[in-house]
């Protein structure tokens, strides 16, 4: 018998990048999927769900918005298992940003504490959540999950997504804290690797601009992950009854350059930026701890393949043309 057999779960925000692919997940783990969307006859927004394996006989799509009160009560009800992954992304305003991913998870909590069947929420939280703060990091570095992002360094540095993620982890462990919510987060960094939806996301948009036409490439290093990784995280952090806390996604933190590398071994037509945006000394390259991600069973997909894949994806989707 699949081990999400007779299970109802939700998940809210389901149209999107890491979503989708952990709507795919659950469907082939044999779960009913409620997956809340804030436009159900949008067929940019659903087709790519209802066509998924088992979406036919165990897809329920259901319209819910972060910023109405009462808004996910249906579809979490009779839930099991709640995954909140809604929340806008960083090229939003400020006011965009906080209200959604504040007030929008606490409806999505306030919801859960109201149905009697909720044994487990997981919350798509990020790193963005977890290493923004004052002070240099150095190769010395280990981020793990007893960081927290500084709100006011995030607001001095105008930093507003992950300020809103940040205030949102807070106020949902809070929340969970005071409502006897067993709450679990899951901290990815960027996210890429194939697209299931048809429209470019954020994260995958990062690789795409390095690819077109510009002449240099950031002093910045940014951890990486494959989607496909981010979503069994998800899915372990709900079915080990054991898991808890947070959890660090992250299978490396690469510098711009050595990302350039790689898409030079692997592309060797594409036309890639040369050289770096300033003189300065590399950006150093800090290390995130993989320790809780691997209890979880989660083995990284190498970043050179989570490359490979999203260009693969891009061509595929017609994003790119090499
Ligand atoms: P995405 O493809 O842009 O998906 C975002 C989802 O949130 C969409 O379904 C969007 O719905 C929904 N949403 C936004 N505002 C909403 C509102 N007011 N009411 C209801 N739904 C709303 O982004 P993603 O990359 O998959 O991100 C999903 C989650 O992962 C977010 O919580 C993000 O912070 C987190 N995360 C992402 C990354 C990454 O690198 N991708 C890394 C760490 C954490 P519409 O389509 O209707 O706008």
């Amino acid at each position: 018998m699949a081990i999400g057999e007779g299970k109802v779960v939700c998940v809210t925000g389901a149209n999107g990048y890491i979503a989708s692919w952990i709507v795919k997940f659950l469907l082939l783990r044999g779960y009913t999927v409620k997956a809340t969307v804030r436009d159900p006859n949008d067929p940019k927004k659903v087709e790519h769900l209802v066509k998924l394996e088992g979406a036919k006989e165990r897809l329920k799509l259901m319209k819910a918005d972060l910023l109405q009160e009462g808004s996910f009560d249906s579809a979490i009800e009779d839930c099991e298992g709640v995954f909140h992954t809604a929340s806008p992304c960083i090229n939003n305003s400020k006011s965009e940003l906080i209200d959604p991913a504040v007030n929008g998870t606490l409806n999505v909590l306030k919801s859960c504490a109201k149905s009697s069947c909720v044994r487990r929420v997981v919350l798509t939280s990020s790193m963005a959540a977890v290493q923004c703060k004052r002070g240099p990091k150095t190769n010395e570095t280990l981020v793990d999950e007893a960081w927290f992002s500084d709100p006011q360094f995030c607001t001095q540095a105008k930093l507003w997504y992950n300020l809103s993620k940040t205030l949102g982890e807070e106020a949902a462990w809070k929340f969970a804290k005071e409502n006897n919510i067993d709450l679990v987060s899951i901290n990815p960094a960027t996210a890429i690797g194939p697209l299931l939806q048809p429209i470019l996301n954020e994260s995958v948009e990062v690789v795409l601009n390095l690819i077109n036409g510009g002449k240099t490439f950031p002093n910045y290093c940014r951890g990486w992950v494959n989607v496909k990784d981010v979503a069994n995280a998800h899915i372990q952090a709900f079915e080990i009854s054991s898991a808890n806390g947070r959890y660090c996604v992250v299978e490396s933190v690469e510098h711009y350059s050595e990302v350039i590398k790689i898409l030079r071994k692997s592309f060797p037509s594409l036309q890639l930026p040369e050289r770096c945006a300033d003189d300065k000394p590399p950006m150093p390259k800090h290390q995130v701890s993989k320790e809780r991600a691997k209890s979880l069973g989660i083995e990284f997909i190498p970043l050179d393949v989570c490359l490979k894949e999203t260009l693969e994806s891009l061509k595929e989707k017609k994003f790119l043309n090499f």
